[in-house]
C-alpha cells in the first residue's frame, strides 16, 4: 500500500499583496507587499526584498538585452510576518469569525481584521 505523503503541518497565512515584514535572515527588518505566494514551497515573493542579481545573456531573436537584472527572490515563509495596518505591530496570524459570517485573518494582538 503507498504510503500517504505527510501532510504540510504549516500553511502560510500570507496572501498576495499583505504587508509583511521580514524577521530574518540577510533582509530582516524590511518591508514590503507580498508580490506572490508559493504554497507548494512555503515561499513568498515580497516587494524589495530578497535581491539577486541575474544574468542574462543577449538573445536578439526574442529581444532579450544582456546584463545583468536584479529580480526579488522566494524566501521562506516563516521568515517574514505580516504587519497589522490597525495596530502597525508584526503579528501572528489568528482567525475570526465575523458577524456576516465570514471567517477572516486577524491581528493576536488588537483583533484588527486583516482581510480587506
Ligand atoms: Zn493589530
Amino acid at each position: 500500500m503507498p504510503v500517504a505523503a505527510p501532510r504540510e503541518r504549516t500553511r502560510i497565512n500570507l496572501k498576495k499583496n499583505d504587508t509583511v515584514q521580514v524577521v530574518a535572515g540577510r533582509d530582516a527588518g524590511k518591508q514590503g507587499k507580498v508580490l506572490k505566494v508559493i504554497p507548494e514551497r512555503n515561499r513568498v515573493i515580497v516587494q524589495g526584498v530578497g535581491f539577486v542579481k541575474k544574468h542574462t545573456r543577449p538573445n536578439p531573436q526574442k529581444n532579450i538585452k544582456g546584463g545583468i537584472a536584479e529580480r526579488e527572490a522566494s524566501i521562506h515563509a516563516s521568515n517574514v510576518m505580516i504587519l497589522c495596518g490597525e495596530c502597525g505591530k508584526r503579528t501572528r496570524v489568528g482567525h475570526k469569525l465575523l458577524a456576516d459570517g465570514r471567517k477572516v485573518r486577524a491581528c493576536r494582538h488588537c483583533e484588527g481584521v486583516l482581510d480587506k
